[in-house]
């Protein structure tokens, strides 16, 4: 399986192009002229982008970013922290932002190429998500490619639709953990892992 410039299909495009000039005018915008006019292709244009991952299943994911290295049973653990990304809440359609991926796992068979990790992690983004699946979808992918339940991802993110409208509440982060296996199970483990997380 490789990377497809599979994009929206014409059909799909148009219909987004006019959602959104719908909510334009019901919003009181004249749409018909000026530079607000080509909104509507540009938001269609850059669903198309930002939403890229909704075209490929975990599966497919895992297969496009699998490429491993075989090793000899260990038992130590690899982190990768740190690992900037954003996505858009399935609740709004809202920016969720300055967020940071943090991925642990103990290779049992094989060990995957570092700079897939970030490539997992910006595909899975890229979908309608909410920050808790957004970490279940990361270690779906990696248990699949690794053959391994001991996996662990922790994310911290700020999301718009908490800090810009409602509560407006800017700065509040949100943490979320998704513990499988050996990190479930051994207490030292997940504390040496969170250790690494600021
Ligand atoms: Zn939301």
């Amino acid at each position: 399986m490789t990377i497809q410039k599979r994009h929206l299909s014409e059909k799909n495009f148009n219909k987004i192009k006019n959602a959104v000039a719908d909510i334009l005018e019901a919003l009181g915008a004249d749409v018909s002229t000026g530079d607000i006019a080509d909104t509507p292709k540009r938001v269609a244009e850059m669903y198309d982008e930002v939403f890229e991952g909704m075209r490929y299943t975990n599966k497919e994911i895992a297969e496009l970013f699998g490429r491993c290295f075989e090793i000899a049973k260990t038992t130590d653990m690899v982190c990768m922290t740190d690992i900037d990304t954003f996505s858009y809440c399935e609740h709004h359609i809202a920016l969720m932002y300055n967020m940071k991926v943090h991925v642990a796992y103990i290779p049992k068979k094989k060990i995957i190429g570092l700079s897939k990790i970030p490539r997992i992690v910006d595909m899975v983004s890229k979908r309608l998500q909410l920050q808790e699946k957004l970490g279940t979808d990361i270690a779906d992918v990696l248990e699949m490619i690794l053959e391994t339940k001991d996996v662990m991802v922790v994310i911290k993110g700020e999301h718009s639709c908490v800090t810009t409208r409602g509560i407006r509440k800017p700065g509040t982060v949100t943490t979320t953990m998704c513990l499988r296996g050996a990190f479930k199970k051994n207490e030292n483990l997940r504390k040496e892992f969170l250790l690494q997380v600021k």
